[in-house]
């Protein structure tokens, strides 16, 4: 149900689920109760402000697709853009934001100002990291779970037209991950991702730029408007193919620990019959900026330098397949942990408690509280992060307490 009055349903107590545009891999947005849409991408564009001092006020519902594009007319651009952008800003901000840009830029969230966030009495609060910096620390990257974020104050960059663009290819995944960690231990990139599909292992590094400055090199070019260029590495396909569901899921892991994370997804790859629902594997790097806030549930550690992993599949829609799907997944999450990553929430994670605990000690507790505290109990109660701060366990949709 889109809505318009938001604060009034959420005040109402009655069990609501919130939705963006519904990318999310793991049935975060499926209930067969009340849904509350915000994702209105054309409506929400007549809504963005522009505040001075770069900085622009947009409501949740709004695509990153429909904000670049005005920005860029105005001379600026969203300093972190995911390859996908036709998620709603609430959506992607609920659980971080990560793309090729990160190598420089850090997550999505990094670049918030400010957040307009409506808690379970149907009470609206601006938070920041200076007011209400609990809500704010745990809204951004928290999936919903305290609270639905109706409008976000956001930084933005200079708008650079051009990218110069290197694309590289790899002989061996060994290769790949050296390279990739010596891109991440350089400051001077803008842009990293790399993949691995069908057997083949590429990587592309890039900077931000005026104007046609070719280096002369193989498989280097100027391309104008990256974020909107389809890439053969990055583009994935929106819809699953008929039949099948998309399963994916991304680690962080700290930089320098790449070679042991996709070691084990390589392992347990080779696990037949599951090297036939593999379609890609992954790969971009984080740099937090200096000052950044240590957001509750957001992928990336303490660690100032990170590398994802993403790990996707196409599998078909029976209990069996998607069961071996995620017991590897399972796997990896353990890996991942052991490594010192974390998982990105977005994705497909059989988080229990004594998982989530070693991922987020006292935070989950804490989630607890501010559940608690803002009468939030009946919204976006079914997901598993909010099972494990209870301490319940959670089946797909509806929680029920633990026998
Ligand atoms: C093709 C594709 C490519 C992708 N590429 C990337 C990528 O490059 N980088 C990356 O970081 N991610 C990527 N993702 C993941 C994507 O960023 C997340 O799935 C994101 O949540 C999508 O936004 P959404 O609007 O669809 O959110 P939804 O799936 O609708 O919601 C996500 C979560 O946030 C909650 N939520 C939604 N709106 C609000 C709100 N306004 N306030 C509070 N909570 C809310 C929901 O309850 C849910 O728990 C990709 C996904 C797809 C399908």
């Amino acid at each position: 149900m889109p809505s318009a009055f938001p604060s009034a349903l959420l005040g109402s107590g009655r069990p609501l689920t919130l939705r963006g545009a519904g990318h999310s891999c793991d049935g975060q947005t499926v209930t067969d109760g009340e849904l509350l849409v915000t994702y209105a991408p054309n409506m929400a564009a007549a809504q963005i402000r522009e505040l001075g001092d770069s900085l622009v006020e947009v409501p949740a519902g709004i695509s990153w697709y429909v904000l670049e594009r005005y920005l860029n007319r105005h001379g600026r651009a969203v300093p972190v853009l995911t390859d996908y952008l036709h998620a709603s800003v609430g959506g992607t901000l609920s659980v971080g934001g990560i793309g090729i840009n990160s190598a420089r830029y850090g997550m999505q969230v990094d670049h918030v100002e400010r957040i307009q966030l409506i808690d379970g009495t149907g009470t609206s609060r601006w938070c920041s990291r200076t007011k209400h910096s609990e809500l704010f620390r745990f809204a951004l990257g928290g999936l919903g779970t305290v609270g639905l974020i109706e409008r976000a104050v956001l930084r933005t960059v200079p708008y650079y037209r051009d990218t110069h663009v290197h694309r590289r290819y790899h002989a061996t995944p060994s290769e790949l991950v050296e390279h990739t960690e010596w891109i991440a231990q350089r400051d001077d990139v803008d842009i990293y991702c790399a993949s691995m599909r069908r057997g083949k292992l590429f990587s592309t590094t890039g900077w931000r730029g005026h104007g046609p400055r070719r280096c002369g090199e193989e498989n280097c070019a100027v391309v104008p408007d990256l974020p909107f260029e389809s890439h053969p590495d990055t583009a994935r396909p929106v819809a699953p193919s008929a039949g099948h569901a998309r399963l994916w899921t991304d680690y962080m892991v700290p930089a320098g620990r790449l070679a042991p994370m996709l070691a084990a997804a390589e392992t347990l790859w080779h696990r037949a019959p599951l090297n036939d629902v593999l379609t890609m594997l992954y790969i971009l790097i984080v740099r937090r900026p200096p000052d950044s806030t240590s957001f509750a549930f957001i992928p990336v550690g303490s660690a100032p330098i990170s590398i994802g992993l993403g790990v996707y599949t196409s599998v078909h829609r029976d209990l069996t397949a998607t069961a071996a799907t995620r017991r590897v997944f399972r796997d990896l999450l353990e890996r991942c942990c052991e490594l010192g990553g974390r998982p990105y929430l977005y994705g497909i994670n059989d988080l229990d408690r004594a998982l989530a605990e070693q991922l987020y000690g006292n935070d989950l507790d804490q989630l607890a509280q501010l559940r608690a505290a803002h009468r939030l109990e009946n919204v976006n109660a079914h997901l598993p992060l909010v099972g494990a701060a209870l301490d319940t366990d959670i089946c797909h949709v509806g929680a029920r307490p633990r026998a």
